[in-house]
């Protein structure tokens, strides 16, 4: 019997544009997001709004998470009205959270004790790609299961790379979160070194152009800085957690990874700094001069009219707007 119903729980950044496109390649979508307004939209799209994790799960032949973290997954599956107790038991788990090493071990161990099977699939890719349904999926878990979840995979991303057995889609992350993480903060600190000798970052973004150093990255959060363009792709505070992940996953290996240290305590003296909500590319404003963290604009290079993030639009911030928004 085809498998066409699928459970997504977690609304966010990246849930929302995975159940848009589960409802756009045609199967029957069941949402459910703590913030019940953030599902309204799907509602309108044609997916059915549940009320409790429990209730979307109900039926369904695939349950897909999405949320914060390991505590939120728990609070999801496990907790009151979660998801774990109305499953059925040939549903199949798709928990594509970053949880870490040993978080996707304990979830792992949660399926097992419920007889749920269970598929550990991080994905790659930001808000961006995943509007386009353009993840790059690390999946892991039992080989029977890839038949069957492939075409939820193939509705949401471009390539799935299946990894073995559960825990090596966790496993993998952690490699490309070390190197993408490492690669934000350098590109977050060239332009803020090159502000600080008086050189104009944007010459220095079209001199890497093409060059066998370069990469897309550098020009993504390198633009990004510069315009002050710091609507989320992919959250401060989620990136530091997710640089946490890697330093305790690398921890329990001997590895000290001292870049990823390093990085991550950039992105915590910016989250001090109030960019907690901001593009992972505000770790730029732990290293910049104090004169270009008040003073750049969407507009030009340099000014002196005052600049806004994603922060402060939300209220808990403390400058000014900008021009250009
Ligand atoms: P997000 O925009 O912050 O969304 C987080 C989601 O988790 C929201 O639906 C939120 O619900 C829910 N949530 C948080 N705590 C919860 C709890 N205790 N109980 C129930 N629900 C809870 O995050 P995101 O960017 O979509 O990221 C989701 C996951 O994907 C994270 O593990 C992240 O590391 C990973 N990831 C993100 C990206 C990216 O570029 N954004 C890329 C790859 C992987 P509310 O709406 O009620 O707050």
């Amino acid at each position: 019997m085809p498998r066409t119903t699928v459970a997504v729980l977690g609304l966010g950044t990246m849930g929302d544009p995975i159940a848009q496109n589960l409802v756009r390649t045609g199967f029957v979508v069941r949402v459910w997001n703590r913030t019940r307004e953030k599902a309204e939209p799907l509602a309108r799209m044609g997916a059915v709004v549940a009320d409790t994790a429990a209730e979307a799960a109900d039926g369904a032949h695939f349950v897909v998470t999405m949320l914060t973290d390991l505590d939120a997954v728990l609070e999801t599956m496990e907790g009151e009205h979660g998801a774990l107790g109305s499953m059925d038991p040939d549903a199949i788990w798709l928990q594509l959270s970053t949880v870490g090493v040993d978080g996707a071990a304990w979830l792992g161990q949660l399926a097992a004790d419920h007889g749920i099977a269970y598929v550990d699939a991080p994905v790659l890719g930001t808000r961006e790609p995943a509007e386009k349904g353009e993840l790059v999926i690390l999946a892991a878990g039992p080989d029977e299961l890839r038949t069957w979840c492939a075409p939820v995979f193939d509705a949401i991303g471009k390539e799935t790379h299946w990894l073995g057995a559960a825990g090596n889609g966790s496993r993998m992350k952690m490699v490309v979160n070390m190197w993408l993480l490492a690669l934000t903060e350098a590109a977050a600190e060239s332009v803020a070194l090159a502000e600080a000798l008086g050189v104009d970052p944007r010459e220095f973004l079209e001199i890497m152009r093409g060059n066998p150093t370069d990469a897309p990255y550098l020009h993504i959060k390198g633009e990004a800085i510069l315009d002050r363009n710091l609507e989320p792709s992919f959250k401060l505070r989620l990136a530091a957690k997710d640089a946490r992940l890697v330093l305790e996953a690398a921890g329990r290996t001997g590895i000290e990874p001292r870049v990823l240290r390093a990085t991550r305590d950039s992105f915590l003296r910016a989250i001090a700094l109030g960019h907690g909500d901001d593009d992972m590319a505000a770790t730029y404003f732990a290293t910049a001069k104090d004169d270009y963290r008040s003073t750049r604009t969407t507009s030009g290079w340099p000014s002196s009219a005052p600049m806004t993030t994603s922060t402060d639009r939300s209220g808990s911030g403390s400058t000014g707007s900008s021009p250009s928004r």
